[in-house]
């Protein structure tokens, strides 16, 4: 038998080898396969099974092993791979490598654990003794009683605080049944120790709900390729509905990816989600995928799903990669979320992935969020999806007040440059008078790289992309990094004449600065990128100011979505003017989704909360239309200035960077190929650039981009890719092309 292999990472081409006897039953296509390249060992996915008539098979060398006696890369998963090769032009090893977790490689793991579950029952007399007599044995007997199958013996016990001797006194007494099993996932055993173990009960559905059901159900027993854009506000309870969803689609034997954005995978979150799916599903394990798995829980979680012995796997992105059998459902919960790309190749999308192993399944897809991307509601709009609606929060409550405060009004006040406005001081004291607690949100960057008027608020555009030039102090000037336009720095407001227009913005330091200064006494805690590299460090905050330890949290955007703090009343947005004017035609965008995601997030417990946005243009269109969380109003508005400069949804855009030591010659050979596309896609394709990156030099190495904006990426990319591969390229010259990039 020969076999052609898909090498991973190295080779990007299949190679031939033949199939020692003793493995011929077991090896298929998507088999993961040992096998010789030279001198050396590496893996490899069997893509196909045979080969052409006239090879020359007397030359072919045996594969070596077999790492696993199923399918490593199910056939639906190799044929999504090939579509990403293409449609991200990102070598097809890499996107194989991405998809199968290096401890799934190296078969890291599966061990033999010692299982505990529930034996004979004790009756309620025996168990008040129990309870009397020994109360921890009663403590690790009610434990698993409410389990839903056997648990990792050494983790519970661990875990309760109870010893090993309540264990075994259980076991000997019939109590309990313990069992030595090859584990593929230990129950329990990731990090989130916080995490309870409460079984969460469904709620029943509401009218609305109901009706966002109804229709899904009729989709998903179709059972045949769709997409579903679920858009209800924050608090309409969208989550019960996936979970019936999910619940539909598992009952029908088929299988579920539930994607949600890796911060919202907090503990407490993946607790309730894992004890509902479990009670659904209790023969089969509910699969959790998250960055922070060990090398063996990865490998567990991943060997029952592609065996089939669990059905669903809850996860951020590359849990769209999880060998998920019959697949009939993917649920992506807040859509919109920049998250779901990935900034490192394979530059994909995890939303628009899951929409294409979804067609290739069969399978229904649901995208929900309360504020969609324009990209998921235009394709419902047209008629592409099915668009369903939920309008009312539950039980009615009302959505957190937003308070406007013009900036422009707080500078003459104070007569000078003030980082917090009155009203968000006054607020933050009350607050920590009253032990509740204050969020101040900041933009993701700490600075601002265009300029405003702090008298009017006008920032200066790019007359043909209608996105914020960018300010270049080396040579005093503003440029567009969409199509390269230049135009010197203005010293004065080009619109109301003031002369302090080079406003820059402020850092989460300096909001950290000016809080300990009106609230002294106040426990402060900074999060951003630069204090949050540790990954335990980001948890541990959150957990002290879920404890009540800290009473102003200051962050980044990096802390907006998926939190649930009840004790929080007060949210401040200190600097919504440099999110809407990052020079990126999404900026209004996401302006508008941050503001309506962190009302949606304040006050939810039985306080109500107070938003307070803090900007110098409080006529615009993000903010105006975020203070009812009106959506719809907001997009017939946006949808209108893409339509004009033809922005996505209306066109694809292929982002194309180029770096290296020498800038002269980068923009001399980022010319010659904008030109070179230019003449070989006279009408597919419109090349805007070369024009600076809006960082210009990183590590002495500078930055030059050029972008095309498509109809259709799959008409152009084939023949774009193969350009580029025969373009003589320096070897200084580094580029990377980025298919419908989203952090710009
Ligand atoms: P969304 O994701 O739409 O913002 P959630 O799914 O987080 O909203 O639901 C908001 C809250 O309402 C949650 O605490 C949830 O448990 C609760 N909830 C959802 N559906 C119901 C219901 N039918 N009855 C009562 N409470 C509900
Ligand atoms: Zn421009």
């Amino acid at each position: 038998m020969i076999v052609g292999v898909h090498p991973i990472a190295g080779f990007d081409k299949l190679l031939h080898y033949k199939v020692p006897a003793r493995l011929e039953d077991a090896v298929a296509v998507g088999s993961l396969v040992r096998i010789p390249i030279g001198r050396r060992f590496t893996l490899g996915i069997v893509g196909v099974v045979g080969a052409p008539s006239d090879f020359p098979i007397d030359r072919l060398k045996n594969l070596t092993d077999l790492v696993y006696d199923f399918p490593a890369l199910p056939a639906d998963l190799l044929e999504l791979a090939k579509w990403m090769a293409v449609y991200y032009a990102a070598p097809l090893d890499g996107i194989i490598e991405t998809m199968l977790p290096g401890a799934v490689r190296r078969a890291a793991g599966l061990k033999q654990e010692k299982l505990i579950a529930l034996g004979t029952a004790l009756d309620d007399e025996a168990l008040a003794k129990l309870e009397k007599r020994a109360p921890q044995q009663a403590k690790l007997y009610r434990f698993i009683t409410q389990q839903f199958k056997p648990v990792a013996k050494n983790l519970v016990l661990k875990r309760l605080g109870v010893g090993a001797g309540s264990a075994n006194a259980l076991i000997k007494q019939g109590a309990l049944r313990e069992m030595s099993q090859q584990v593929k996932r230990v129950a329990y055993a990731d990090d989130f120790s916080e995490g309870e173990l409460v079984a969460a009960l469904p709620h029943l559905l509401n009218a609305e709900q109901q009706a966002a059901f109804d229709a899904l159900k009729v989709e998903i027993a179709k059972d045949e390729f769709g997409v579903t854009l679920l858009q209800g506000v924050t608090g309409s309870g969208k989550t019960e509905v996936y979970l019936r969803a999910i619940h539909e689609a598992l009952a029908d034997g088929g299988g579920v990816v539930f994607l949600v954005p890796e911060v919202a995978l907090t503990p407490q979150t993946v607790a309730r989600l894992r004890s509902r799916l479990e009670s659904i599903a209790p023969d089969h394990a509910c699969v959790v995928w998250h960055s922070h798995l060990s090398e063996g829980e990865r490998v567990d979680g991943w060997h029952e799903l592609a065996t089939g012995q669990a059905r669903i796997v809850v996860g951020a992105r590359s849990a769209i990669f999880a060998p998920v059998q019959n697949l009939r459902l993917i649920v992506v919960d807040e859509e919109h979320e920049p998250a779901y790309k990935q900034d490192e190749t394979p530059r994909y999308h995890g939303r628009d992935v899951a929409v294409m192993r979804a067609k290739l399944n069969g399978a229904h897809c649901l995208l929900g969020s309360a504020t969609p991307s324009l990209e998921s509601y235009a394709n419902a709009q047209a008629g592409r999806y099915k668009h369903l609606h939920m309008k009312q929060r539950i039980d009615d409550r009302e959505l957190p007040f937003i308070d406007v405060v013009d900036m422009r009004i707080e500078i003459m006040r104070s007569r000078g440059l003030t980082t917090l406005s009155q009203k968000l001081v006054h607020g933050m004291q009350d607050r920590f008078e009253k032990k509740e607690q204050t969020i101040l949100f900041l933009n993701r960057r700490g600075y601002s790289s265009s300029m405003m008027c702090r008298s009017c608020g006008h920032v200066e555009e790019c007359p043909h992309c209608s996105i914020s030039m960018t300010y270049h102090r080396t040579d005093e000037s503003l440029r567009c990094h969409m199509c390269g336009h230049e135009r010197g720095a203005p010293v004065r407001c080009p619109k109301c004449e003031a002369p302090d227009i080079r406003w820059r913005g402020t850092g989460t330091q300096r909001v950290e600065e000016a809080v300990t200064r009106v609230l002294p006494r106040a426990r402060i805690e900074r999060m951003d990128t630069d204090t949050m590299s540790k990954k335990n460090r980001f948890r541990q905050v959150l957990s002290e100011f879920r404890a009540g330890k800290i009473d102003v949290l200051v962050g980044t955007q990096m802390i907006a979505k998926g939190l649930d703090f009840p004790n929080v009343t007060l949210v401040g947005l200190v600097d919504a003017d440099m999110s809407m004017h990052m020079p990126d035609f999404r900026a209004t965008e996401r302006t508008f989704q941050l503001l309506v995601q962190v009302a949606g997030r304040s006050g939810r417990g039985d306080r109500a909360g107070v938003v307070i946005v803090q900007t110098f243009t409080p006529q615009a269109d993000a903010i105006q239309f975020s203070r009812h969380a009106d959506f719809d109003g907001f997009a017939e508005g946006e949808l209108k200035i893409r339509k004009d400069f033809q922005y996505p949804p209306y066109r694809h855009l292929i982002h194309h960077s180029f770096r290296g030591p020498n800038p002269e010659k980068l923009l001399f050979f980022a010319e010659q190929w904008a030109r070179l596309v230019e003449k070989e896609f006279p009408d597919q394709l419109e090349v805007r650039g070369p024009a600076p990156s809006p960082i210009e030099k990183v590590k002495d190495h500078y930055r030059f981009q050029v972008w095309y904006f498509t109809h259709g990426v799959s008409r152009v990319i084939g023949k774009l890719n193969q350009k580029r591969r025969e373009f003589a390229w320096p070897d200084d010259v580094i580029q990377v092309m980025d298919v419908d990039p989203v952090n710009l």
